[in-house]
């Protein structure tokens, strides 16, 4: 099912959560010096237009990355994130949103490698135009992502973390999610994963996270933002979530350090609230 353009929540509140962790991960994992890649299954089209097409159809920008833009007050933990979103607009006006590709590309050492997967013939091939300078740094493929991974598993470089970030509007993903990840555990056991989800009343995304701290990783980190009160008709997005399989040390203190800050800043009602929490070694 490829009904899902992701032109249509770009710079969302979800996006500013997924986009601020996946930079995060990526600039620990640079911070040594050694190299490593990064795999993104579902790629989206890398860079979106906020005030044309469909992202200005329901502008959830506004109620995303707009709530930090102009803000004097971003805790230092978040100035990685807006600084990769004010590169793409050096005018400082917010016109463009980068994707988790751009996002990657961005912020990594440009002798580290990104692997893209993205099946929608429209956004794979958007992609493949974003990305046509960056020559054999970046592979892009129109593939199955869930499928696609297997076969890069392990990296040669034996550091890499894995986004994946599927539309979820079949509810199959949900089970994808889980079977993806065993898979890639027996091949890549020590690899970061980051599994973004959306935070939603039916069944398969409430035990989500339930079902991801059962796979046999060293450590879990399951983070979340609700903006809003969950609907009363089970239907709409309240906030999303992220849970990252063998997530640094570091990362609750960065979250810790944000999610006060950010959980107010992208509130739509006064039921806004975070959820952060750990297993493993962590
Ligand atoms: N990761 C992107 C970002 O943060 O900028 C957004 C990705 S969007 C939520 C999900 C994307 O997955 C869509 O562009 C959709 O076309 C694509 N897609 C759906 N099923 C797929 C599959 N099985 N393999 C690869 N891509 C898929």
């Amino acid at each position: 099912m490829l009904s899902y353009r992701h032109a249509f929540h770009a710079g969302n509140h979800a996006d500013v959560l997924k986009h601020f962790v996946e930079i995060e991960l990526l600039r620990y994992l640079g911070q040594k010096g050694t190299p490593f890649w990064y795999l993104d299954t579902h790629a989206g089209a890398g860079v979106y237009a906020l005030t044309e097409g469909y992202a200005a159809r329901n502008a959830e920008h506004e109620t995303g990355i707009a709530r930090l833009w102009d803000r004097s007050d971003l805790p230092p933990t978040l100035q990685p994130y807006l600084e990769t979103v004010r590169a793409l607009n050096p005018d400082g006006r917010l016109r463009l949103y980068p994707g988790s590709p751009w996002c990657a590309a961005h912020v990594m050492d440009s002798s580290n490698k990104l692997r893209l997967f993205e099946l929608h013939p429209t956004d794979h091939q958007i992609l493949a135009e974003n990305f046509a300078e960056a020559g054999r740094r970046v592979q892009i493929r129109r593939e199955d992502g869930f499928e696609g991974i297997k076969a890069l598993l392990p990296p040669p470089p034996r550091r890499a973390l894995t986004l994946i970030d599927p539309p979820y509007e079949d509810k199959r993903d949900y089970q994808h999610v889980v079977s993806a990840l065993k898979e890639a555990l027996k091949r890549f056991a020590t690899g970061v994963y980051a599994i973004w989800y959306p935070r939603l009343q039916r069944v398969e995304a409430r035990t989500l996270p339930e079902n991801l701290k059962k796979l046999p990783a060293k450590n879990w980190l399951h983070v979340a933002v609700d903006v809003a009160t969950p609907s009363t008709d089970g239907f709409g997005m309240h906030g999303s979530g992220m849970f990252i399989l063998n997530a640094p040390w570091t990362l609750p203190g960065v979250l810790q350090e944000t999610l006060p800050w950010l959980t107010a800043a992208l509130a739509t009602d006064d039921r806004a609230r975070f959820i952060l929490e750990t297993g493993g070694d962590l």
